[in-house]
């Protein structure tokens, strides 16, 4: 990236914003995720997420780190919500206690099961079927006078394991929105065109709603790969070959993501893309830098 393509990019509208975090394990992990908290909060994100741990493992965590962000900070928490191991009873029970604790907004997945992506999934007796059951489940349910969560889903835009190919992708989103689904948020990837071509593919097949790109923040790329592998999203040859032989260079890595998330939130900026939701694995610099090399200036923040 040149001078010339940031001057460029910040004369265009400044982008909106969500970011990821995922629920702390241990008292250092929980600092450094509140510090990042903090630290990204004057870029003004639309919303906030927090993940729901493989199989509800992160229950009690995702609940304590998104009341904490809707009672102690000026954001929209959005929480994560999982149909696996829970009847529906208990799924709604954890939806109404969300709502309880000032959120607004959840992330409604199927989810995977404990063993992660990959083993096969089990609808619990009782429990929702799959995602469009689960969205309907919450539409339907009357959690509190006048209540309407706002619901974002996931969307793959390369085919994710469980794909039965691409029509029923995406009669399967279309199902989505028909339940209710507000927004979605693609799985990571790297290449543009790999979500433009899903977006027309999308849009062809009826699906309105907004379809927001995952903006991966994974400076160790020998993680990032096996994470790819295990979602199935592609690598480029290009990607292996700007990381290769940083293994022992940790700012050189960080430097390089920045880059590369910023290029290819900006190519997308160039077909019209105005929205980015960004998994920070709880770190905050790259978020910042990224955001910044995109043209989003840090507001004055009131708690
Ligand atoms: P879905 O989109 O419901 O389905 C996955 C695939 O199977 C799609 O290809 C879909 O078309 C197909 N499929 C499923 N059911 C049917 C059906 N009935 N008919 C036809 N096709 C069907 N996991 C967690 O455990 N916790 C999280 O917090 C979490 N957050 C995530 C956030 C995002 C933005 C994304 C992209 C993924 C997230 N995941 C999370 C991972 C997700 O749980 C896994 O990918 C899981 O395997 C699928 O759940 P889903 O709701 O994304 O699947």
């Amino acid at each position: 990236m040149n001078t010339l393509s940031v001057a460029a990019q910040q004369a265009s509208p400044a982008p909106n914003v969500s970011f990821e975090f995922f629920p702390p394990k241990t008292d250092k992990m929980e600092a450094k995720l509140w510090e990042s908290v903090a630290r990204l909060s004057p870029m003004a994100p639309k919303f906030v997420s927090v993940t729901y741990g493989a199989g509800g493992s992160t229950r009690d965590r995702t609940q304590k780190t998104v009341a904490k962000i809707a009672q102690d900070t000026p954001l929209a928490p959005a929480a994560h919500l999982t149909c696996v191991g829970a009847t529906k009873e208990e799924v709604l029970q954890v939806a109404t206690d969300f709502w309880k604790a000032g959120v607004r907004h959840l992330v409604a997945l199927r989810g995977d099961p404990p063993e992660g992506m990959g083993a096969r999934f089990e609808q619990h007796p009782g429990g929702f079927r799959d995602s469009v059951d689960l969205i309907q489940g919450i539409r339907d349910y009357d959690i509190a006078p006048g209540a309407r969560f706002e619901i974002s889903v996931s969307c793959y835009p390369e085919p994710h394991p469980d794909s039965q190919g691409w029509d029923q992708d995406i009669a399967f989103l279309k199902a989505k929105q028909d339940a209710g689904a507000d927004r979605a948020i693609t799985q990571f990837f790297f290449e543009p065109d790999v979500y433009l071509n899903f977006l027309e593919r999308a849009r062809a097949g009826g699906v309105t709603m907004p379809i927001v790109p995952g903006i991966m923040l994974q400076p160790n790329f020998n993680g990032l790969a096996r994470m790819a592998k295990v979602v199935q999203a592609s690598v480029p040859q290009w990607l292996h070959d700007v990381y290769e032989g940083t293994e022992d260079d940790p700012e050189a890595r960080e430097l390089i993501t920045a880059n590369v998330a910023t290029e290819l939130c900006q190519k997308l900026s160039e077909q019209g893309v105005n929205d980015f939701h960004f998994y920070t694995l709880n770190r905050a610099s790259l978020a910042i830098s990224t955001c910044r090399l995109l043209g989003l200036k840090p507001k004055a923040i009131s708690a």
